[in-house]
C-alpha cells in the first residue's frame, strides 16, 4: 500500500545506506518525575509496576542486550544494521560519565551504527548534547512532549511545560543533532482542536521526526484508579475509526506545514495483560495499513 507521507524508514535513508532495526535497551535509568528531582508519583498514565528495583537488578548489560537483539534479527536478516534505542524511563537522567559510558558501550557493539535516546525535554542540557554530537556516530534525540498545552501537562502531572520542549528542541538542533517529539492523543481535557493545535505547533519546529500514540489506560496507573473510582477525567479513548480520522488530519497538517518531518508511528500497543482500554485487538502495522487505505 502506497504511503503518502515521509516515514521513519525514509528519514533513516538520509543517514544509512541499508536497512536499520532499532534494538531497545534498558540501561537501568530511573525517572526524575518519580525520584523527586522534578516531581513525585510520575505521570498519571505511566505504570508504576515497571519501576521495580528488582527488575533493575536482574538486567543484562547494554552490550549483552544488543547482542541478544542482533542474534534474533540476524537469523532472518543477516545484512541488517542496528540502532541502539535507549527507550526505558528517562535515558539522560543520571551521572554524566556513566551516561556517556553506556552510550559508548552501545556504539562499540558490532553492527550498531547509531543510538536513539528517549528522554524528557527537561532532562538535557547544552553540554550533554554537545558531547553526544561528538560521540562519533549518529545520535537521534527523542523527547516526550506529550502535549503542547500546559494545562494538560499539569493534569497528567508531567512536571514540565511546553516551553521546556521548545527549549530542548532548539538546544538539540543547535548542537547539530536531529530532534524528535512524542505526543499522546486523548489526554485529559483535550478536544480534537487542541490535539490538532499541538500538531500544528510541532510542525512549526525544526524537528526531524514525530511519533504519536493513542491514550491507553494501563493497569496500576493513577489514571486507571481515577477512572475506576468514577472520576470524569475528560480523556478520549478512541475507537479505531475515530483514531484513523484523527491521524488522517494529522498527516494532512504535517504535509502542508512541514513535509520534511518524518512520522515514525501513530499507535502504541501496551501488553494485553496490562491494557484496560481501548482494546482494539490490532497490531501497530495493522493500524498503519488501515490508515494508509483511508489516506
Ligand atoms: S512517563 Fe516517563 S516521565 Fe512520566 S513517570 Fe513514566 S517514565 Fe517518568
Amino acid at each position: 500500500m502506497e504511503k503518502t507521507y515521509k516515514d521513519y524508514a525514509d528519514f533513516l535513508k538520509g543517514y544509512f545506506p541499508g536497512k536499520m532495526q532499532k534494538l531497545t535497551v534498558d540501561a537501568g535509568f530511573s525517572c526524575p518525575n518519580r525520584d523527586g528531582t522534578v516531581g513525585r508519583g510520575g505521570c498519571t498514565y505511566c505504570n508504576n509496576a515497571s519501576f521495580s528495583p528488582l527488575e533493575h537488578m536482574q538486567r543484562a548489560s547494554v552490550a549483552e542486550q544488543l547482542e541478544a537483539g542482533k542474534s534474533f534479527f540476524g537469523k532472518k536478516y543477516p545484512d541488517m544494521r542496528y540502532l541502539a534505542y535507549f527507550q526505558s524511563y528517562t535515558s539522560t537522567h543520571g551521572d554524566r560519565e556513566k551516561l556517556m559510558s553506556l552510550y559508548s558501550e552501545a556504539l562499540s557493539v558490532d553492527k550498531v551504527d547509531g543510538i536513539v535516546i528517549g528522554t524528557r525535554p527537561d532532562c538535557v542540557d547544552a553540554s550533554l548534547l554537545h558531547a553526544l554530537a561528538h560521540i562519533g556516530k549518529p545520535v537521534f534525540m527523542e523527547y516526550g512532549a506529550e502535549s503542547s498545552h500546559n494545562k494538560t501537562l499539569e493534569a497528567v502531572n508531567r512536571c514540565h511545560t511546553w516551553e521546556k520542549t521548545l527549549e530542548a528542541v532548539h538546544m538539540t538542533v543547535d548542537a547539530g543533532l536531529p530532534a524528535g517529539l512524542h505526543f499522546i492523543m486523548g489526554l485529559p481535557g483535550e478536544t480534537t482542536d487542541m490535539m490538532l493545535e499541538t500538531v500544528r505547533r510541532a510542525a512549526l519546529l525544526p524537528i526531524s521526526t514525530v511519533k504519536f500514540h493513542q491514550l491507553q489506560i494501563i493497569k496500576g496507573t493513577r489514571m486507571a484508579r481515577s477512572l475506576e473510582s468514577g472520576e470524569d477525567l475528560g480523556v478520549t479513548l478512541f475507537t479505531v475509526d475515530e483514531y484513523i480520522a484523527l491521524c488522517s488530519r494529522i498527516v494532512s497538517i504535517l504535509k502542508s506545514l512541514n513535509p520534511s518531518v518524518a512520522i515514525e508511528r501513530f499507535t502504541s500497543s501496551a501488553p494485553s495483560d496490562l491494557l484496560i482500554a481501548p482494546r482494539w485487538g490490532l497490531k501497530n502495522y495493522q493500524f498503519t495499513h488501515l490508515l494508509h487505505r483511508a489516506l
